[in-house]
């Protein structure tokens, strides 16, 4: 079987940071895949599944809710390598596009406080594996160590 674009990334040069991962053509649409990528690539731990399930939860809770960006949002999930997160919006953008999407959803993740929305047994298959306090930790690392004053070596590809 063909090796999928994914896979061709060379991930033990990748460092943590927001890339384009793929645009596919829909129609006359083009849906841009990001890679948000917040952990090393076999470099440190991976997050545990508890905060990627949290920052999964409160993601798509704030894309859904973006009035501007609410109807291009096609897909926010986890990475099932747990070193990150996948994010489909409908349009052709670069990855400087959604920094300021970026920086204010990890912030709302960093400040969110209280009931995770959706975690509840009606609302989702496993709503006790939740952990705030790690997706708050990891959002406020992601925030500092990536998206402020982000560089062009976290924003496209390693060769
Ligand atoms: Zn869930």
């Amino acid at each position: 079987m063909e090796k999928i674009a994914s896979f061709t990334i060379d991930h033990i040069k990748l460092l943590p940071g927001l890339y384009v991962s793929r645009k596919d053509h829909v129609g006359s649409e083009v849906i841009t895949t990001f890679d948000i990528r917040m952990t090393k690539p076999n470099g440190e731990p991976v997050m545990n599944t508890a905060e990627v399930h949290t920052i999964e939860h409160l993601g798509a809770t704030f894309l859904r809710n973006d009035e501007n960006w609410k109807d291009r949002t096609v897909y926010f999930g986890p990475m099932g390598c747990r070193t990150g997160f996948y994010l489909l919006l409908a349009g052709d953008y670069t990855s400087e596009d959604i920094v300021s999407l970026m920086k204010e959803m990890f912030t709302f993740i960093r400040d969110f406080d209280g009931e995770v929305p959706g975690a509840s047994p009606k609302d989702c298959g496993n709503y006790l594996d939740m952990n705030l306090p790690m997706a708050n930790w990891l959002a406020d690392r992601y925030l500092r160590e990536v998206l402020d004053g982000i560089t062009k070596e976290r924003l496209v590809y390693p060769e």
